[in-house]
Formats: structure tokens, C-alpha cells, sequence
């Protein structure tokens, strides 16, 4: 049958033509029908053979849009120099040689150099270390190769592959559909048309417009409802998608909204620098008699040390470190913006089943007309005993409403089984996996049974109507349908019940006592029905099973709890981050598994249809309240995240289907599934989860509390820093004093400490009280009023140590130099000493961790304290900074003065502690 012989001429030049040519035949694919679409491509639905796919894969490359125009390393290398501070700088030395200040401008022009460099290097590894992350959600396709059903990287993707559709999916390539079942695609990307285009297999016109290219799916459209199949035909650039994108592809700048109000400041703070520079420039040369040079010099340097020239490369450091170390906690970042908004979540609406629970179901009960049975065995491995409710064995094969019901879950089924060594695996929904399991300790073979019962049609599940149906055929007996879904919607539809009898009325109230029994527990709970069909009937559709069913009975699963998600519960409640479950499933289950999870003791749990009966302003206040939504459909979730905001809460929200995407688009932190989650649902979100864990959230949670308490440090410790050094000068040339730094001694402060320094804190992990207090208010501006305080105290304490030592020295009769360089190892020392109290902004930084710091900060002190003795002693150092050895009596009392500011700050961070404990 595979790549059915061709018998027509036409067909057979088409495949030639496919061979000899590095592109697929460019058709009107809509224009013909499937089979000859299939023909040309030399491909049937049972697929290619996965060596004729590698050679299809070598001549037609990967299925990959080409990339955006990437900036070459020169570009990247070039533009660390555009920056309004280099310019300011770059002339500065150019002015500097002029007027004679050889020395003086070859330093300008290496720290100039030195700092793109280090720019260079650092952009370079955080760009790369966000690209290496974007891989990891690199999408994936489902096919049918060598007649089996696998699931493959989307680039691997060749013409005349055959690609299986289902909600959600991005679809990977352009397809000619071979199969269209309620199919419908969201077309947006490429017509710009939001309603979703029905999709049908019957060939059209050629002339067409692409949006009525019915029995196309192309490639980067989106998958609505409906499952289909189709031939890819094109794939990479040559899709319709590669025809029109130029710009896809091109690169997500890494900036986010902390990134750019810092940016902006930045940008404000080089201007004001800049006039003031000016006034300064005139003041000294008019008032203060400098020699021009001198003043501009001094007036460079007064520049070089206000402008926080390095603050956004640094801050946009801490973020690549922080998406980092979230993708190491399986938070795998979408949107850069996400890592800043997870520090102030202050409600996680989570999924119940596979991200609080495993998702690792086993059947436990089961309730039919006359009697329930417990189901032993663990895990999906088939074997296990029935027993009664008294605990004695009972016989599977000899209750024949048993036997139906074990094969209707059978059927009703999309799951396999898989044994691998010692363990039994899925493939599937691990929920139908488990009802295979319970069916073959029933007594029936799965294989034989789907072979002896083949499937006619079916209703897939839907998390709207919450069952599925199937239509089987049986060899000498009418087609019969059997469903299975949530009780209530089954009881819903069911007459009579079955027994060893026969039919009797259904008596609905006790089967719903039945239903409660078991949701009680913590069991998910399904009920199965049949519905016998009319000879010859080959369809089914909802009208013909919402009634006149007959209840083969019920089951219950285990779904355990993941401990994980427990003790992150724990960590939500201790840190103010309120959890709310969402569930499809019933309400007494959905409670008897919030509690086990710790998520309240008796916690309130409000139903889809309460909700629907509720106006506004009483939703709004349910949502504030309950902790358990159950029955809830997708529409629900987006109601919920608009009410929660309403009230002012910053959401992070989890979804995996294709009809969860507006909810995870509108919260603030949409949160996809990395496993079980649709390409639709990924696309929609901000982070995916690699691993499906609730816990994961949460560690992504703190990490981003971590990145914001980071960029507060790197701004606490750059700012009076700068301002320090800024302030010196600005002093000296106001009082004519002597400038206690040369503005080469500036330079190198600025541009070689201060990076080695203020880059450690992007590396800092997280506080010990991170996740002990509340979630940060989400418009919180990070330049506060404390922090700003701060930078003024630092700042003045930086200025009177420098001042001090430098008088100090000068009064005692120490030669000019000498004095310089120590009021230049003042301020490094105050700097290293300010960095220590720096790294914890909510408690002191007198502890052993504190004293000890991170590697991070040990190279950092330990580069700069070699480059200050090399700075000291080494003479070409000296030659080029007029710096002199400093006594080792000196040096000491250098070093005392950081202590003192080290205990003054310390102190500061005490009282202010005391003082809002007071307020509070
Ligand atoms: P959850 O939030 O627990 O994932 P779902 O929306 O997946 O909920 O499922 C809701 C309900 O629909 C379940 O409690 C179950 O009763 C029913 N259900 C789930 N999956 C299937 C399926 N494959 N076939 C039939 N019914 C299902
Ligand atoms: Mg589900």
C-alpha cells in the first residue's frame, strides 16, 4: 500500500519533480483533491518511512523560518560605545590629547575600551543564555510515520509527511487536509481574520484568497476545535507564513518595565549631569581661577562619576541571571517582563489535576447497580483483585454489568499502556490509562477487544460538555454507543440502569448519594453508559446520547497529591500569596483534595453553575473568598482573573487547553503547561512549566521576589556610590579646595571597581525572609522614598570619609599624592564595605552568610583588592594614576573608615526597622 504506485503520467512527473528540485511542487493544493495531493507528494496516510524522511529532511532543510537579521558581534561590539556618557567621554579625551594631557586621555580611551568590553561580554552570555532557554520550548508536531503515531521536533518536519491536528495545536507546516472533523482554525497570524475559519476537505477554486482555502491548514494558525489530518506541502520558507515573514523571528529586546524607568532615569540623570557640569566648568574658570584644562578635567571627572552609565547593563544582568534560575526550577520564561511581575503575585489560581495532584491515576471503586467493589493493584500496572465491600475476592467475569462496564471503558478510550522494564507508562490521558488498566484486570485484552469492537465514530471529550462517547461496532449485533464522563452529566442523560437482569428505572438521587460517597474521598468519579443504536447506523452525534441512556455504573480514581505542592502551599501561605484551585472536576472531590494539599482546613468551594447565578458584584466578592472553583468550564478562569484584578490582585494563572488562552493572555502571569499544554496555551502565556509542578510556580515566585530585591540592591549600592564620588568633586571646586581625586583617579574608580563590584549583586540568591513576607504592592515605585533616603545618607558618609582622610592626611604634612591615593582607596574600601550592607536590604548583614558572601562577591572583592594594590604599589601604576605607597599604619585606619560606615548603615537599617515595626 505505502507510496501507492503511481499509475498516471502527470503524477508521475509531479514526483519526479520532487526529487530534482530543493522545493516541494508548487501547487494549487486547494485546487485538487487529497489523493492526488498524496500522490504528488509520494506520500499515503500511513506516512513516510522515517529513512525516506531524513533524505526528504537533507533536501529540503529544516522546517525553520529563517532568522531575523541577528546583529553580528561587530554590530553588538560597536554599539557598547553608543551611549551618551561615551560620547561625553570620548571627546573629553580627544580634548584632553589636545591640550597637551597625553596620559590623561590614553586612560580615558582604555576605560572606554575596558567597559565595552566587559558590556560586550556580559550582553553576549546573557543573550545567549535567553536563547538556550527559548529552545527549550522549541514547539512539537504529531505524525504518522512508517504507519505509527509519533510525536517530533516541528523543524523536523518534510513535505509529504502526515500530520495529525487537535485542538490547540499549532499547526507546523503548510497541510493539504486529508481528514477534517469539526476542524476549525484560527487564521489571525496570516489574514489578520480572528474568527475562526471551518475547515473542510473538498478541493476549491484554485483562484481562492488564502482565507478561503478551506482544505488548507497552514503553517503558525492555530488550531480552534475539531481534530483533522493532513500532507504537509510546504514547509520552513516556503510556507505561506515564510512568504510573509520577514520580521518574525527578529529578537525580544531585553528590556522590561523596571529596566526602562530605570533607562529613563539614567538618561535624565546624564542630562542634569551634564548641565551641572557646565555651571561647574564656569564657576571654577571664573570664580575658582582654574586653568581651562584643569577645569575641564575636573569637570570630565565630576561627569564619569555622576552618570550611572553601567546601572541598565547591570540590571539587565540580574534579570538573565533570574530567568536563569528559573529555568533551572523548571520556569521556563516567555516574556522577559514575567520575571519582575512574579515577585509581586499575590494569588496563584492553579489547576487541580496534574499540577497539584501527579496526574497519576488508579481506579479504586467501583459502584454498579446492586453492588460496589474495591479495586486493588497500584500504579498502571494491570494486575490487581475486585474484592466486595466486605473484603472478600470476587470474580470479575461472573457479574456481566461488570463486564460491560470494564469494556465500555475500554472503548470509550483514546489511552494505551506502555511496559517498560518494571513499569507500566501511558499513552495518553493518564485517566483513561488507568480505566485500560482497571479494564484488563476486568478479564479483557485491550488489543483484542478494540480489534473485535472497532470504532465507528466518536464525540471527543471536551471540557465544556465533560464526557466522550464512541460508536462500536459488534459483529452480529446493532452499533453501540457508549459514553463516559462527569456523573452529573451522565445521570443527566440516563433512563435506566443496567443489572444482571436487566434494565431498571434509574432512581437519580441515590445515584447521586453514590457520587458524593466517593467525591468525598478525594476519588475523581466517572460514570459510564450505553445506548444500543440502530443497525446500520455509522454516526454519532450529542442528540443521540443526551437521553434514553442506560448507566452501566460508576468509577472512582485516585489522583494522589503531590507532596511538593503541599509544603509550596505552606511556603504561599507564609509569604501572602493566596492559592485557589480550578478544577473540572466535582466539588466534594476538588475539597477532599484541597484539604489534603493544606490549601484551608475546611475549604469553600463554589461550583460553575453557582457562579453563573451570581451579578457582578457578588461574583467579585465569591472569587475573593472561595478557595475551590469545581465544575468550572475555561470562560470561568477568565472571569476569575478579571475579578481578582478588580479587586487588585496580581494573578498568575495555569491553563493547558486551547480554550484556557484568554485567560492565561489577560492574567499577569500566564502560566502554561510544558508537558500536558497545548501550543495554543503556550503561545498565550508568559512562562511554561516544564515539568507541570504547582511547586514550580512558586519557586519561580521567589526567584522573581529575588530579581526584584537584586535590582533594588544594585540600585541601593550604585546611586551613592556615583553620587559620593559626584559630590567630592562638586565640593572641592565650590570651596577651592584641593581635589582630594584626580579625575583619572575617578575614571578608574568608576569604570574598573564599580563594575567588578556592582555586578555581584545580580548574583545574589535569595534573602532568608523572601518568602516570609507579603507580596510587594505591584505599582510600588523602586526608587522609594527609604531607598532614596538611603542614597543620600550613603552618599554623605562617602563624602565626609573622603574628605576626612584626605584632610587628614594633608594636615599631618603627607605629600599631595600620597594623600590622593589614599582618599582613592577610601572610597573603594567604603564601596566593598557598602556592598556587604548592601546585600541583605530586609535584615542585617551581620551574620556569618553575610560576613562570607557569594562567590560572586568574593571575586569581586578580591579583583578589586588586587587592582587596588596594583593601582598602589606597581610603578607604571603609578606613573599613569600619580598614585604613591601608602603606609601600612595608613591602610589600616583606610580600613576603619569602611568599618565605620559599614556600622553607621547597619544601625541606620535598624532604627528604620524599629521605626515601621512601630508604625505598623
Ligand atoms: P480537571 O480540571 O480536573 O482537569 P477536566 O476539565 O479535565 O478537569 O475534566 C472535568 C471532568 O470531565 C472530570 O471530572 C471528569 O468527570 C470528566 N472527564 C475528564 N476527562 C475525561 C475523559 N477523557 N473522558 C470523559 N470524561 C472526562
Ligand atoms: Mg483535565
Amino acid at each position: 500500500m505505502r507510496n501507492a504506485a503511481s499509475t498516471t503520467p502527470s503524477v508521475t512527473t509531479a514526483a519526479r519533480e520532487i526529487d530534482s528540485r530543493s522545493r516541494a511542487p508548487d501547487l494549487a493544493w486547494h485546487g485538487i483533491s487529497s489523493d492526488a495531493a498524496l500522490d504528488a507528494l509520494r506520500t499515503n496516510v500511513d506516512g513516510l518511512f522515517e529513512h525516506e524522511a531524513a533524505r526528504r529532511l537533507e533536501t529540503y532543510g529544516p522546517n525553520r523560518l529563517p532568522e531575523g537579521p541577528r546583529r553580528s558581534a561587530l554590530t553588538r561590539f560597536l554599539l557598547q560605545f553608543h551611549n551618551l556618557l561615551i560620547y561625553v567621554l570620548l571627546a573629553a579625551g580627544v580634548l584632553a590629547a589636545m591640550i597637551g594631557h597625553g596620559t590623561d586621555a590614553l586612560v580615558i580611551f582604555a576605560v572606554v575600551l575596558v567597559n565595552a568590553i566587559i558590556g560586550f561580554i556580559q550582553e553576549g552570555r546573557a543573550e545567549k543564555a535567553l536563547d538556550a532557554i527559548r529552545a527549550m520550548i522549541d514547539p512539537h508536531a504529531s505524525l504518522i510515520r512508517d504507519g505509527r503515531r509519533v510525536t517530533i521536533a516541528a523543524d523536523k518536519v518534510v513535505p509529504g509527511d502526515i500530520v495529525l491536528l487537535e485542538a490547540g495545536d499549532r499547526v507546523p507546516a503548510d497541510l493539504r487536509l486529508v481528514k477534517a472533523r469539526n476542524l476549525r482554525v484560527d487564521e489571525a497570524i496570516l489574514t489578520g481574520e480572528s474568527v475562526p475559519v471551518d475547515k473542510a476537505v473538498k478541493a476549491v477554486e484554485t483562484t481562492a484568497a488564502l482565507g478561503d482555502r478551506f482544505p488548507m491548514a497552514f503553517s503558525g494558525t492555530f488550531v480552534t476545535t475539531g481534530q483533522g489530518t493532513g500532507v504537509v506541502v510546504a514547509t520552513g520558507p516556503a510556507t505561506e507564513l515564510g512568504r510573509i515573514s520577514s520580521m518574525i523571528g527578529a529578537v525580544e529586546r531585553l528590556a522590561t518595565p523596571l529596566v526602562r524607568q530605570m533607562d529613563q532615569f539614567a538618561r535624565q540623570v546624564t542630562v542634569a549631569v551634564l548641565g551641572i557640569s557646565a555651571l561647574v566648568f564656569v564657576y571654577a574658570v571664573v570664580m575658582q581661577a582654574y586653568g581651562l584644562d584643569d577645569a575641564l578635567m575636573a569637570v570630565v571627572g565630576l561627569a564619569v562619576a555622576a552618570i550611572p552609565e553601567g546601572l541598565p547593563a547591570v540590571m539587565t544582568i540580574t534579570l538573565a541571571v533570574g530567568v536563569q534560575r528559573m529555568a533551572r526550577r523548571n520556569a521556563i520564561i516567555r516574556r522577559l517582563p514575567a520575571v519582575e511581575t512574579l515577585g509581586s503575585v499575590s494569588v496563584i489560581c492553579s489547576d487541580k489535576t496534574g499540577t497539584l495532584t501527579r496526574n497519576e491515576m488508579t481506579v479504586r471503586n467501583v459502584v454498579t447497580a446492586d453492588r460496589t467493589m474495591a479495586v486493588e493493584g497500584s500504579g498502571y500496572r494491570p494486575e490487581g483483585h475486585f474484592r466486595s465491600e466486605a473484603g472478600e475476592p470476587l470474580d470479575p467475569a461472573a457479574d456481566p454489568v461488570l463486564e460491560e462496564l470494564s469494556l465500555a471503558a475500554l472503548l470509550c478510550n483514546d489511552a494505551g499502556l506502555r511496559q517498560s522494564g518494571e513499569d507500566w507508562t501511558v499513552d495518553g490521558d493518564p485517566m483513561e490509562g488507568a480505566l485500560v488498566s482497571f479494564a484488563i484486570k476486568a478479564g479483557h485484552d485491550a488489543v483484542a477487544a478494540r480489534v473485535g469492537f472497532p470504532r465507528l465514530d466518536e464525540i471527543p471529550f471536551d471540557s465544556r460538555h465533560r464526557y466522550m462517547a464512541t460508536l462500536n461496532a459488534r459483529s452480529g449485533h446493532a452499533p453501540v454507543a457508549y459514553v463516559k464522563g462527569a456523573p452529573e452529566r451522565v445521570l443527566q442523560m440516563c433512563t435506566h440502569v443496567a443489572t444482571p437482569e436487566g434494565e431498571r428505572r434509574l432512581d437519580r438521587e441515590a445515584w447521586h448519594r453514590q457520587v458524593d460517597q466517593l467525591a468525598m474521598n478525594g476519588l475523581r468519579v466517572i460514570a459510564l453508559a450505553r445506548r444500543t443504536m440502530k443497525d446500520g447506523e455509522h454516526a454519532v452525534t450529542p442528540s443521540d446520547i443526551e437521553h434514553e441512556l442506560t448507566l452501566l455504573g460508576l468509577v472512582g480514581l485516585i489522583d494522589p497529591a503531590r507532596p511538593e505542592a503541599i509544603s509550596a502551599i505552606a511556603e504561599c501561605k507564609a509569604a501572602g500569596v493566596r492559592v485557589k484551585m480550578i478544577t473540572g472536576d466535582h466539588a466534594a472531590t476538588a475539597r477532599a483534595i484541597a484539604a489534603q494539599l493544606g490549601l484551608a482546613d475546611d475549604p469553600k468551594a463554589i461550583t460553575g453553575q453557582e457562579l453563573d447565578a451570581l451579578e457582578n458584584a457578588r461574583f467579585r466578592e465569591n472569587a475573593c473568598e472561595a478557595t475551590v472553583f469545581a465544575r468550572t468550564s475555561p470562560e470561568h478562569k477568565l472571569r476569575l482573573v478579571e475579578a481578582l484584578q478588580a479587586d487588585g490582585s496580581v494573578i498568575a494563572m495555569t491553563g493547558d487547553g486551547v480554550n484556557d488562552a484568554p485567560a492565561l493572555k489577560r492574567a499577569d502571569v500566564g502560566v502554561a503547561m510544558g508537558g500536558k499544554g497545548t501550543e495554543a496555551a503556550k503561545e498565550a502565556s508568559e512562562m511554561v512549566l516544564a515539568d507541570d509542578n504547582f511547586a514550580s510556580i512558586v519557586a519561580a515566585v521567589r526567584e522573581g521576589r529575588t530579581v526584584y530585591d537584586n535590582l533594588t540592591k544594585v540600585i541601593a549600592w550604585t546611586l551613592p556610590t556615583n553620587g559620593g564620588e559626584a559630590f567630592t568633586i562638586i565640593l572641592a571646586i565650590l570651596f577651592g579646595l584641593t581635589l582630594p581625586v584626580t579625575p583619572v583617579q575617578i575614571l578608574w574608580i568608576n569604570m574598573i571597581t564599580a563594575v567588578a563590584l556592582g555586578l555581584t549583586l545580580a548574583f545574589e540568591p535569595t534573602e532568608p525572609g523572601a518568602m516570609r513576607r507579603p507580596a510587594r504592592p505591584a505599582n510600588q515605585r523602586i526608587l522609594s522614598g527609604r531607598l532614596l533616603w538611603r542614597i543620600l545618607l550613603v552618599s554623605a558618609l562617602m563624602v565626609v570619609g573622603t574628605f576626612g582622610v584626605f584632610a587628614w592626611a594633608t594636615e599631618r604634612g603627607v605629600p599631595l599624592e600620597t594623600a590622593r591615593t589614599m582618599a582613592v582607596n577610601t572610597i573603594v574600601v567604603m564601596e566593598i564595605f557598602y556592598l556587604f550592607s548592601v546585600r541583605y536590604v530586609h535584615g542585617t548583614s551581620l551574620t556569618w552568610q553575610g560576613v562570607l558572601g557569594t562567590r560572586a562577591v568574593l571575586i569581586g572583592v578580591a579583583t578589586v583588592i588586587v587592582a587596588q594594590f596594583a593601582f598602589t604599589y606597581l610603578p607604571p601604576m603609578q606613573a599613569v594614576f600619580a598614585t604613591r605607597p601608602v603606609p601600612l599604619g595608613d591602610g589600616v585606619a583606610i580600613v576603619a573608615v569602611g568599618v565605620v560606615l559599614f556600622a553607621i548603615v547597619e544601625a541606620e537599617k535598624r532604627i528604620a526597622a524599629l521605626v515601621s515595626l512601630r508604625r505598623d
